[in-house]
């Protein structure tokens, strides 16, 4: 007996314990069971159903993702794109937005909870796709310039782009306002007319891209021709290595081009002297024969008279060269430059920020000069184009687009 009970009890009391946590373990599962079908039973909130989509415009293949959560469980009961049916699956679709026209789509889906009640989502989501190329369009005033004057390249495209080019194998620099674009083309004064080969590339945000391909007839302009007389301390110089150094060195100042105009409308004389001496007057020194036209405009003033800033810029030079004498240079933005040579004194320091008006320097008669004169030039994208029609009419700049 002692052995059975023993053993009973050896034997009852595992089973014992096990009855014991078995239920202890019962309770809780149905507890849970009924919470679970109270949940059932009462839920009344819908599945929570998103369709994500790229918050840009797209195009090409796109992957949209359809999302859904439920406690419940769920089903997709539809999903559409423009009304047309996608597969009813949860997770990422890919889109061929090449199939579709250009524009917003709807993309719209439907599902249900496994709940009593059957709730229900219905969500949409709009799409903007582009595939086609941007339309460009050039602006007539572009299909002609004049020798020595400023080509205005103006671009219109359908649709906001990034644009680049190049005239006559030289880069563009373009400023773009929206869908309307415009480049400066300096003209030198010596090029021979013609046509010239405008080469535009357009890419859209998405990476769509046009080219256009065009001519601008460079027109011939009569310009008059003078003597110039030198005395021989200084007529040694115009065809120097000193010579042949500045221009070097003024080059590379001028092939540094700042992104933005700083200018709005006509430039203001710097001085208001008297015409001595034409742009692009044809220049032979000391009886020899016209090998240069004249880079810029030159002033009858005598020594000593305030020069002004034509319009706003950085001055980026202010220095004793030997045959421009002491120069002042300002860098308007976008390839656009003014000089100021044989200068007396100069009132400014590189890296000056100056407005319109803003007093220079006092013109002179420094470096290679027959007497006292102020010689204005500009300069765009490296080439002397006539200063005094920067003074005639606006060239667009800062201002809006006309
Ligand atoms: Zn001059």
């Amino acid at each position: 007996m002692r052995g059975i009970d023993r053993r009973g009890c050896l034997f009852l009391g595992p089973l014992v314990l096990a009855g014991a946590s078995g239920f202890g373990a019962l309770w809780p599962a149905l507890g849970e069971r009924l919470s679970r079908w109270l949940a059932w039973y009462q839920d009344a909130t819908p599945p929570q159903l998103v369709i994500r989509v790229p918050d840009r415009p797209v195009r090409g293949k796109v992957t949209v993702v359809l999302e859904v959560t439920d406690e419940q469980g769920w089903e997709i009961e539809w999903f559409e794109l423009d009304g047309l049916p996608l597969p009813a699956v949860a997770g990422e679709h890919v889109i061929d937005t090449t199939t579709l026209p250009d524009g917003l789509h709807v993309l719209a889906a439907s599902a249900r909870d496994h709940a009593r009640a059957g709730n229900r989502a219905q969500v949409q989501a709009t799409l903007l796709s582009r595939n086609h190329p941007p339309i460009l369009a050039l602006d007539p005033a572009s299909t002609s310039v004049g020798q020595g004057q400023t080509l205005v390249i103006r671009v219109r495209s359908s649709v906001p782009v990034a644009l680049s080019g190049t005239f006559a194998g030289r880069s563009l620099v373009f400023v773009s306002d929206g869908q309307q674009s415009w480049a400066l083309v300096g003209i030198d004064a010596m090029t021979r007319p013609g046509p010239r080969p405008l080469r535009l590339t357009a890419v859209d945000e998405l990476g769509n891209r046009s080219e256009l391909n065009a001519e601008v007839r460079v027109l011939p302009v009569a310009y008059p021709n003078e003597e110039v007389w030198l005395p021989p301390a200084t007529s040694g110089l115009i065809g120097s290595t000193v010579n042949a150094r500045e221009i070097a060195r003024l080059d590379a100042l001028f092939a540094q081009v700042s992104p933005q105009p700083r200018w709005s409308g006509p430039f203001v004389r710097p001085v208001s002297c008297p015409i001595a001496s034409d742009f692009a007057t044809g220049r032979s020194y000391n009886g020899g024969p016209i090998t240069s036209r004249h880079w810029g405009t030159d002033f009858d003033c005598p020594v000593g008279t305030p020069v002004f800033a034509p319009a706003p810029g950085t001055v980026v030079l202010v220095e004793p060269l030997a045959v421009r004498g002491l120069a002042v240079i300002l860098d308007h933005g976008v390839g656009v430059y003014s000089c100021y040579y044989h200068l007396s004194r100069a009132d400014v320091h590189p890296g000056q920020e100056v407005t319109v008006g803003t007093q220079l320097a006092l013109s002179g008669a420094t470096g290679a000069v027959t007497g006292p004169h102020l010689h204005w030039e500009i300069r765009v994208l490296g080439e002397a184009v006539d200063p005094l029609a920067w003074t005639q009419q606006p060239f667009p700049g800062t201002g809006k687009w006309d």
